[in-house]
């Protein structure tokens, strides 16, 4: 489309295609309530992105390719982040891997680099801070460079350690989902008692962290697993493995589905084997994050205005998301 499409219809197209895509974000992440399966919602972004791309003069400051998230819930104290919570980049086939691979090693010029392979957890961006090893904040992403202040929804997660195995003063950011078998009880439960149903369970988890009562939250089993360390006091790590082991070490809980690799095909068949594994994880994911390992290297090849471009998120096709949707729905 964005081939044939003139200036002026693609003006007009944008303009629809902004107020669909706040339309929807405000409903994902403001009211927890989504109306479109996430597939669509790529699709018409993915429009959007194209059409820019092919009109750059027509890309406007509050385009959604230009902000994170939504905007943030009342009730909540707002806190700025110290370093922006940013987005990632998406690729839907492995030519779009190779041709981030491509990217990273232009960027890199010649710089050896390896790549350092995630699962993608479908829930919701959090940062917690520990001073001296004691845990003393946890903020959603919330717009990317303000969010809520959650630290006594936060605190009620037994799988967030209240103070650390070492006095140390740092920022881990990590995913807070909801097990799907805690999703799937949660909704027989509202069910039964005549409440609205959560769409999914990044949707539930969102819901219960952003809740005004933490015993709420203390009631809903919530999960978390960190991935990165944005901050951290008089040590040092060199890459993305060593930050994720530190995090381990310290007794802050990280995904052990992890792989470090040189190649983009190895990248490519550890996409493929999760694949085929995500139905059997006790979690639900929607891709795999790729992200260059060296820190040297990553901050080399910096940010744009949304995302890390040492980083590419895999999305799994739409007919696996149905599966798994099915394969919940079969199992309550
Ligand atoms: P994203 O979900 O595509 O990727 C960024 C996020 O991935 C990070 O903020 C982090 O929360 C998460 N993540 C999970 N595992 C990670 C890991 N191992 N390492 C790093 N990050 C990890 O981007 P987004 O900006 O959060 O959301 C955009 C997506 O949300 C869209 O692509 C769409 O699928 C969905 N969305 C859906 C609707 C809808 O109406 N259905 C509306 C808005 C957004």
């Amino acid at each position: 489309m964005a081939e044939e499409i003139s200036f002026d219809q693609a003006r007009e197209r944008i303009d629809e295609l902004k107020v669909l895509l706040d339309k929807y974000s405000h409903e994902y992440y403001v009211l927890d309530q989504p109306t479109i399966p996430d597939e669509e919602y790529d699709q018409l972004y993915r429009e959007l992105v194209e059409l820019e791309e092919k009109y750059p003069t027509l890309v406007q400051n509050d385009s959604p390719t230009q902000r994170v998230g939504g905007s943030l819930l009342e009730g909540f104290e707002k806190v700025q982040h110290d370093i922006p919570m940013l987005s990632l980049d998406n690729a839907f086939s492995k030519e779009e891997l190779q041709d981030f691979d491509r990217k990273v090693s232009q960027i890199l010029e010649d710089q050896p680099y390896t790549y350092h392979c995630e699962l993608k957890m479908d829930g919701l961006a959090v940062s917690l801070k520990y001073e001296n090893g004691k845990f003393k904040q946890a903020v959603t992403r919330g717009n990317g460079s303000e969010g809520e202040n959650v630290t006594a929804n936060v605190k009620t997660i037994r799988s967030i350690p209240l103070s650390l195995k070492e006095p140390l003063t740092l920022e881990a950011r990590g995913e807070i989902y909801m097990p799907k078998s805690s999703f799937i009880a949660l909704n027989q439960q509202r069910e039964e008692q005549g409440e609205a149903v959560f769409a999914n369970p990044r949707n539930a988890a969102a819901g219960t962290i952003r809740n005004l009562d933490p015993k709420v939250t203390a009631s809903r089993n919530l999960s978390v697993f960190l991935y990165s360390l944005a901050q951290l006091d008089g040590k040092e790590v060199q890459s993305q493995s060593e930050a994720l082991a530190l995090l381990d070490d310290l007794g802050l809980k990280t995904n052990p589905e992890r792989r470090v690799f040189e190649s983009i095909d190895e990248v490519w068949d550890f996409v493929e084997e999760y694949q085929e594994k995500r139905t059997e994880l006790p979690y639900e994911i929607d891709g795999i994050v790729i992200k260059v390992n060296e820190l040297d290297n990553q901050e080399k090849a910096g940010f744009t205005v949304k995302a890390p471009r040492w980083a590419i998120a895999y999305k799994f096709p739409a007919e696996e998301a149905e599966t798994l949707l099915k394969t919940i729905e079969w199992s309550v």
